[in-house]
C-alpha cells in the first residue's frame, strides 16, 4: 500500500511514468505520472475512483491530435480512451459509438452503409470523444450538427447523458473542455438510405482535397490557430512571410501556413516558441492576435 496514493487498482491498463510522445500526433511531450488505457467501463470506473480518492489531476486523452504536451509531462493521471471501441448502427441511421473509436473509421463505416452526415469527418484523425469535446468539424459540417447525446462519467463516478443543449457547442469548443468529465460514448443521428457508392465517393473527394492541401507527411496537430473572422489564420501567417520559418526542429509548414510540423526530434518547447513567434509577427503586421486552437497541456515557460 502506498501512503499517498491509497490502494492501487490491480489493473493491467494502468502504468506509471509513461512517455506521452507516441500518444500525440505532434510526437512530442514528456511523461505522465500515470497513464491508463482502459478497455472496458469497469476499468474506467476503477481508475477514476482511485485517482479521485488520491486527489490526482485527471486529464482525459483521445488520439492526442489537438494537443501540445509539455516536455515536462503531465502530473497525475492521463486516462486515454483509444482502446475503448465499439460502434452500433440501427436501421434509422442512429449510431452509438465508444469514445475511443477513431472518427475516420466511423465516417467510413457510415459512408459504406449509405448514411450521410459524417462525410466531413474522414480526414480528422481524432477519436469520437475528442470530436465531442472539441466540436470537431470541417467542410461546413461539425459534430454538433449530428450529435444526439454524449454519455460522460463525472467526478462522482455517475454516468450522465448530456444533450447538445447541455454541451453549449460553439466553434471548436464545448462545455466539456478542460474538465474532469470523461466522455465514454456518443450517439449520432445520420441520414440513412443513400447509395453507399455515392456517399463513399463524396467522402473520398473531401479526403483527397485535404491530402492535397495539408502536410500529412510530418507529425502535426492540424490547424494551430483558430481562424480570426473574417480572415483565415493561414493567410495572415503566409502574408507575414512565415511559411517555412523554423525554431529548432519545428517549422511553419510550407504547404499550409496554419500548420506547424515536427521535422523530426522537435521538442514541445520548440513548438511553443514557434507558436509565440508567429503570434507576435502576425500581431505586429496585422494587429490581429491569433488564438491557438491546439490545447496546451502541462507547464510551459512564460514567453
Ligand atoms: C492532420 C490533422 C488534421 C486535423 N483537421 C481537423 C479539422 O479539419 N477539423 C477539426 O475540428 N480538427 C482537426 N484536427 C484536430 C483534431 O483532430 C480534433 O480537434 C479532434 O477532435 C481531437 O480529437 P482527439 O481524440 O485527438 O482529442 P485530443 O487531442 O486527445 O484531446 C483534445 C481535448 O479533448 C479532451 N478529450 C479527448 N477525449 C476526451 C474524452 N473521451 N472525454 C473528455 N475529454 C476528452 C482532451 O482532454 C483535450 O482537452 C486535425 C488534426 C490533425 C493532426
Amino acid at each position: 500500500m502506498n501512503q499517498t496514493l491509497g490502494i492501487l487498482p490491480n489493473l493491467a491498463c494502468l502504468k506509471p511514468q509513461v512517455s506521452l510522445q507516441a500518444l500525440t500526433t505532434f510526437r512530442v511531450g514528456g511523461l505522465s505520472d500515470w497513464l491508463a488505457l482502459p478497455r472496458r467501463q469497469s476499468e474506467f470506473e476503477a481508475v477514476l475512483a482511485w485517482a479521485i480518492a488520491a486527489d490526482l489531476q485527471i486529464t482525459p486523452l483521445g488520439a492526442g491530435s489537438n494537443l501540445l504536451i509539455s516536455d515536462r509531462g503531465i502530473p497525475g493521471l492521463v486516462i486515454c480512451t483509444r482502446r475503448w471501441r465499439s460502434t452500433e448502427f440501427d436501421d434509422s441511421g442512429r449510431v452509438t459509438v465508444a469514445a475511443g473509436e477513431p472518427l475516420p473509421t466511423l465516417a467510413w463505416k457510415a459512408a459504406k452503409r449509405g448514411c450521410r452526415g459524417l462525410e466531413w469527418a474522414v480526414g480528422i484523425p481524432g477519436t469520437v470523444g475528442g470530436a465531442v469535446v472539441m466540436n470537431a468539424g470541417a467542410h461546413g459540417g461539425c459534430t454538433a450538427d449530428v450529435l444526439v447525446s454524449a454519455t460522460v462519467l463525472d467526478s462522482n463516478l455517475d454516468l450522465v447523458q448530456l444533450t447538445p443543449a447541455d454541451l453549449n457547442f460553439q466553434y471548436r469548443t464545448s462545455a466539456l473542455q478542460g474538465g474532469r468529465r470523461v466522455v465514454l460514448e456518443a450517439t449520432f443521428q445520420l441520414e440513412p438510405g443513400h447509395d453507399p457508392e455515392v456517399v463513399v465517393a463524396d467522402t473520398l473527394a473531401g479526403l483527397n482535397q485535404r491530402r492535397a492541401t495539408q502536410p500529412y507527411d510530418r507529425p502535426n496537430c492540424g490547424s494551430v490557430f483558430r481562424n480570426p473572422y473574417p480572415h483565415t489564420a493561414g493567410t495572415l501567417i503566409e502574408q507575414a512571410g512565415l511559411k517555412g520559418y523554423r525554431i529548432g526542429n519545428a517549422q511553419v509548414a510550407e504547404r499550409h501556413a496554419n500548420f506547424i510540423v515536427n521535422l523530426g526530434g522537435a521538442t514541445a518547447t520548440d513548438i511553443h516558441r514557434l507558436i509565440h513567434h508567429v503570434q507576435g509577427e502576425v500581431e505586429a503586421r496585422w494587429a490581429v492576435k491569433l488564438q491557438p486552437e491546439v490545447k496546451f497541456m502541462g507547464e510551459f515557460p512564460n514567453l
